[in-house]
């Protein structure tokens, strides 16, 4: 059986984030004129995501996804080479129509929990020091890529060694944080 790759920037252990790290820039993977984007803050909420909408690097079982607020993101080159992957989905995944990679995604609806937060992938920057996965989100769904399912022992093993616990939605604070949102929303007051 092949090993497994969960991605590269976790595979070969986790890099730390770095002490007063203000940002970088993506860079899409086209071998010129490379759409570029400056992130003009740390990330937050790093993750391994199975889902079948996150951009993966080739070979990966996962992407590496984390959050930034979406006015410390800008294009600073190659705009025009950007297109939506899916214009119908929740967050508006802003693609290189060149060579394919995901360079932000953005939620417009104002009513959404994670409104406000663009979602990035830093392994797309030559900086060092940001935000480290912390947890694996969307696990079961890598079947849904093909992955055979009789291998998902293997892989929850994997991901707890590297020290990055499976989850099959996103982790507990962050479902909190989504419940906490819908029940504001409808009025709902909390028990003591
Ligand atoms: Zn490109
Ligand atoms: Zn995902």
């Amino acid at each position: 059986m092949a090993a497994l790759s969960i991605h590269p920037s976790v595979d070969n252990g986790i890099e730390p984030a770095a002490d007063n790290f203000e940002g970088g820039t993506l860079y899409c993977n086209c071998a010129e004129n490379k759409v570029a984007v400056a992130l003009a803050s740390q990330t937050a909420h790093n993750h391994v995501c199975g889902c079948t909408k996150c951009w993966k690097p080739a070979g990966a079982l996962f992407s590496a996804v984390s959050v930034v607020p979406r006015d410390k993101v800008r294009v600073t080159a190659n705009e025009s080479k950007l297109g939506v992957v899916d214009s119908s989905a929740t967050i508006q995944r802003y693609a290189c129509k060149a060579c394919g990679t995901h360079m932000y995604g953005r939620i417009e609806n104002t009513g959404h929990p994670l409104y406000g937060l663009d979602f990035v992938h830093t392994e797309l920057s030559p900086s060092h020091g940001w935000s480290p996965p912390e947890f694996a989100a969307f696990v079961s769904s890598i079947i849904e890529s093909g992955f055979n399912p009789a291998r998902m022992g293997e892989v929850r093993s994997r991901l707890r060694e590297i020290g990055l616990e499976p989850y099959d939605c996103l982790s507990p604070p962050i479902m909190d944080l989504i419940a906490t949102h819908a029940a504001k929303q409808k009025g709902v007051q909390f028990n003591a």
